[in-house]
């Protein structure tokens, strides 16, 4: 059973192959209703259903429902009305590839294209991780530090591997007065993360700059440090990667995932690489997996430029995100 990091709820089933596509294969459309001329909606929601149950997906009727109204570009309200009748041959094809697609295991959210984060509409691909619904606590947070805080001026936020920009780009649409950077060592995700801001209309208002962590950044010459950096960095222990769901091992992009030997390689440099890049008084906000909270404060700690760290519960009760203030000089 799945449960690492406890952050996605996708099972982790034996891999069973069924080809859809073998003409007498009794899961092939049609085969199992005897006629494929007389097969209505329903039928063929019946059939997808079936066939993604016997892949050990997660919530097949509503895996089916979705992709069925995806592959027939309606909303879930009109697919209801559509059952009834009969459909094409074409419309069947086009199901069952998808079915296909999501019985290998590949995530309902890169078939369908999309995910929704923090209420905004984010594109999504091979090319970036899922944002996750725990990672709305590193935004929740972030909110709390600008709305609490007054600044000498408009504050400044880094925020560190982007992926599809989700977290950069919500704040973006909650804070309108920050100016803001988000880096990513992956060329391709931040392509898509520009795209993503564009939609929502803040790409003017985010900086997205290609870098290894802080290696190659340098904060400009008028915004000397951040007020805050945040970061959910790849922290799954390397030898732990081939145990996840096939969803997450097979399909999303490993350098998203691996967090080293002990899946802490990303807080260590990001714990002495930050703190040149702070301001002082500013923040550290980190999300981290299951059981990893701790040895990240412990870190924090024995770096020394910080005051004692806080670490903070998600909905789920995972210690998820640790908190960490710059200490100020002595005036
Ligand atoms: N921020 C997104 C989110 O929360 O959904 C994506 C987080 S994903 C766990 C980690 C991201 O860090 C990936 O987009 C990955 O490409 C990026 N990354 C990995 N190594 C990096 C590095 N050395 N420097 C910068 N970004 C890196
Ligand atoms: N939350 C992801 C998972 O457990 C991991 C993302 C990360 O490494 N930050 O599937």
């Amino acid at each position: 059973m799945f449960q690492h990091q406890g952050a996605t709820s996708y099972e982790h089933p034996p891999s069973k192959k069924t080809h859809l596509l073998a003409p007498c294969s009794h899961r092939s459309v049609g085969a199992a209703e005897g006629e494929r001329s007389k097969m209505t909606g329903l039928d063929l929601l019946q059939w997808a259903t079936n066939t993604l149950k016997d892949h050990r997906i997660e919530n097949p009727r509503l895996n089916a429902e979705l992709l069925l109204a995806h592959s027939l570009t309606l909303n879930r309200e009109e697919l209801y009305v559509r059952l009834h009748r009969e459909l094409k041959e074409g419309e069947k094809g086009a199901l069952e590839r998808l079915i296909q697609r999501r019985s290998s295991g590949e995530p309902l959210q890169y078939i369908l294209g999309k995910q929704e984060f923090w209420s905004i509409n984010f594109k999504v691909d091979h090319r970036v991780l899922i944002p996750r619904p725990e990672t709305e606590l590193l935004v929740e947070q972030s909110l709390r530090i600008l709305s609490e805080k007054t600044f000498e001026q408009n504050p400044s936020v880094l925020e560190i591997g982007t992926g599809s920009g989700a977290i950069a780009i919500a704040l973006a649409k909650e804070v309108t007065h920050i100016f803001l950077v988000a880096t990513d060592i992956s060329r391709d995700a931040l392509v898509l993360a520009k795209e993503n801001a564009a939609s929502a209309g803040v790409q003017d208002r985010i900086q997205f700059v290609n870098s290894d962590l802080l290696g190659s950044f340098q904060p400009s010459r008028e915004r000397r440090a951040f007020d805050l950096i945040l970061s959910n960095p790849p922290y799954i222990v390397q030898s732990e990667i081939g145990s996840l769901a096939k969803e997450v091992r097979n399909f999303e992009p490993v350098i998203a995932l691996d967090g080293g030997k002990d899946g802490l390689k990303f807080y260590r440099r990001l714990v002495s690489q930050t703190p040149s890049s702070l301001r002082e008084g500013g923040w550290l906000l980190l999300e981290v997996g299951q059981g990893q909270a701790e040895r990240v404060a412990e870190q924090i700690r024995e770096r020394g430029t910080f005051l004692e760290p806080e670490i903070l519960a998600d909905l789920a009760g995972i210690e998820r995100v640790v908190k960490a203030q710059k200490m100020e000089r002595r005036k």
